[in-house]
């Protein structure tokens, strides 16, 4: 396969095992700065994804919540396959770190009692929302924690 620009490009997606937390990049500053890219896989490629409404509340209340636990998020975004997030992050080098604020997250998403800035005023398509939703996403990949650090299928 030609070397494309995107990373995830470069992923086989038939190899991967979802959920799984992979680092997918790193970038430094001229200042030595550091930016860590991170592929945040709940469904696995091509044969699940999550519902729309669901992703984009679960879009709000990480993006929102994952702030409490660290200063160092530069973006968390939802991939447009619908099978995942990308974190990244600012000089936060510890993956296993980056497991525990994700779990926090996720454990915040089962408290919540509503969907922050689901209004016209705050978001673009306020419509569009499922608190319910997003709690089952979460809940189940809270549920198969012990597997995100296995990234690749077993090799038969
Ligand atoms: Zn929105």
């Amino acid at each position: 396969m030609q070397k494309m620009n995107v990373e995830s490009f470069n992923l086989d997606h038939t190899k991967v095992a979802a959920p799984f937390v992979r680092l997918a990049g790193t970038k430094e500053g001229i200042r030595g700065d550091e930016i860590y890219k991170y592929d945040i896989r709940f469904k696995q490629p091509n044969k699940e994804h999550m519902k729309m409404p669901a992703l984009h509340s679960l879009e709000h209340l990480m993006a929102e919540n994952i702030r409490n636990h660290t200063d160092q998020v530069v973006d968390l975004s939802p991939m447009g396959c619908q099978t995942g997030f990308y974190l990244s992050v600012i000089n936060h080098e510890n993956y296993n770190e980056i497991l525990e604020i994700l779990e926090k997250t996720l454990q915040d998403v089962l408290k919540a009692t509503e969907v922050p800035a689901c209004n016209e005023v705050q978001c673009g398509w306020a419509a569009s929302h499922s608190l319910e939703g997003a709690k089952e996403i979460a809940s189940e990949m809270l549920a198969k924690k012990d597997e995100w650090r296995q990234i690749y299928k077993e090799e038969a």
